[in-house]
């Protein structure tokens, strides 16, 4: 469970994060939705830890998380745009590397076993430096479930993958679900969003505008609800 409470980023002058609430449950697979510049991928970094919020808490599963950031870190999986791969290690390599960071118990089983789950054994000793966008990005995908996490965020995780990647992807946000471990998903992707998700949040100019149920999966509905909050904007 994530609970965050009158959360506020300011950089310099700018208020990027204006009093943000929000609690989420268990098992829950959360679509955050928004124009860009609206303070997304500032609420995530601070929910995975990497950036300090200005005031406010976080608390997951009860522990705040500028107490416990250690143990937090361990249970949180976070796929930001960069792929945060060893460009001349390979998917093997890159893999056990972060397995035993995060001391999973067998991290070269764990490594051939992801590399296979998301189709490239074939590629399992080749660096990653070779390797096309989507190639990449189905690793960076297994770098950040390499602990098995109960809590996954995804920057734009649909940004430029292929059909395959896709597929993969949702699959393991699905299965996600049904560990009922916890998803947030930053996108621009709304027939992902829809398919995938079951709540969809809508930040704009740093605050909540919109948090709802995705009850029958329609494109056009979330679309539809989308643009009557937000209008035209990118
Ligand atoms: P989104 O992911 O919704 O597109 P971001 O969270 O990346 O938005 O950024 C929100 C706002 O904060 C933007 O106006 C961005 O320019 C600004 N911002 C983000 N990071 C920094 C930073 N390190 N320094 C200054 N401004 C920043
Ligand atoms: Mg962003």
């Amino acid at each position: 469970m994530i609970e965050i409470q009158n959360l506020v980023k300011k950089i310099g002058d700018k208020l990027i994060l204006r009093n943000v609430s929000l609690t989420i449950e268990d098992g829950e697979t959360v679509a955050i939705l928004g124009p860009n510049g609206a303070g997304k991928s500032t609420l995530l970094k601070i929910i995975s830890t990497l950036i300090k919020p200005t005031s406010g808490t976080v608390m997951i599963d009860h522990k705040l998380l500028s107490k416990e950031v250690n143990q937090i870190r361990m249970r949180l999986g976070y796929l930001p745009h960069e792929s945060l791969l060893y460009e001349h290690f390979s998917p093997l390599e890159n893999l056990k590397f972060y397995g035993n960071l995060y001391q999973v118990k067998d991290p070269e089983k764990r490594a051939r076993e992801l590399t296979a789950k998301v189709g490239l054994s074939y590629f399992l000793n080749e660096p990653v430096k070779g390797f096309s966008r989507g190639m990449v990005q189905r690793i960076a995908i297994a770098r950040a479930i390499v602990h098995d996490p109960c809590l996954l965020l995804l920057d734009e995780p649909h940004t430029g993958l292929d059909q395959k990647a896709i597929a993969i992807l949702n699959e393991v946000i699905i299965e996600n679900k049904q560990k009922k471990a916890t998803t947030l998903m930053v996108t621009h992707d709304f027939k992902q969003a829809a398919e995938i998700c079951d709540r969809a949040i809508v930040v704009r100019n740093g605050k909540i505008v919109d948090d709802f149920k995705i009850t029958d999966h329609k494109e056009s509905d979330l679309l539809g609800r989308y643009h009557q909050i937000i209008g035209g904007e990118a």
